[in-house]
């Protein structure tokens, strides 16, 4: 399986970073090596100085599909979940000073914890609230109403240049107030009031 990454997909992130607010989705990909075992602490890798959070709504692809039309979408996703794209923001930001890919930024191994995925029947298109809590205090707080792309229009646009196959997870971009990972946070991430991962820092 792959994981697709959209950037930039609430404005307010792409101002709390100096981006321009992109007039396409911009996305990028981690391996699946960068998946978080359950119960497993995320240990702090040794070369960066500066481990971000950044908390997605994750959507799991359910059908083998390429070229999809947007008004199909909606037949090719049918779970969701919340994630974290941690992100070394220091070689981040030296690789796009330098015009470079963000790999080594973005896919390290346990770059993306993902939490357990729930229908998204249950919200039948209504808008979805999500959220982070480190240590017990709200730190991300967003609304899938807030996104720039939404789901349909990501996952057309995606399959235009990746075919999509079940199993396949889209993070969807995170909204403000992203922040540096400390060591023994105690994460927990929620869809409106249900908790669906909880993970430490080490
Ligand atoms: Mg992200």
């Amino acid at each position: 399986m792959k994981i697709v990454c959209i950037g930039r997909n609430y404005a307010g992130h792409a101002k709390e970073l100096n981006n321009p607010v992109p007039e396409k989705p911009v996305f990028f990909m981690k391996p699946d090596t960068a998946l978080l075992h359950p119960h497993n602490p995320f240990f702090l890798p040794e070369f960066s100085n500066d481990i971000q959070f950044e908390t997605e709504l994750v959507l799991k692809i359910s059908k083998h599909g390429k070229h999809i039309a947007e008004k199909f979408a909606y037949k090719y996703y049918d779970e969701i979940s919340v994630g974290i794209d941690f992100t070394a923001r220091d070689l981040q930001s030296e690789c796009k000073s330098k015009g470079l890919p963000w790999e080594i930024a973005k896919a390290f191994d346990q770059s993306a914890p993902v939490g357990d995925f729930i229908p998204i029947e249950q919200f039948k298109g209504r808008e979805i609230s999500f959220g982070l809590k480190i240590n017990g205090e709200w730190r991300q707080q967003g609304n899938s109403r807030d996104m720039i792309f939404g789901f349909d229009r990501i996952v057309s646009y995606v399959s235009r240049f990746v075919t999509l196959r079940s199993g396949d997870f889209i993070f969807t971009g995170t909204p403000s107030g992203v922040g540096k990972t400390m060591p023994e946070d105690e994460f927990e991430l929620f869809i409106g009031d249900q908790k669906l991962l909880s993970f430490r820092v080490k």
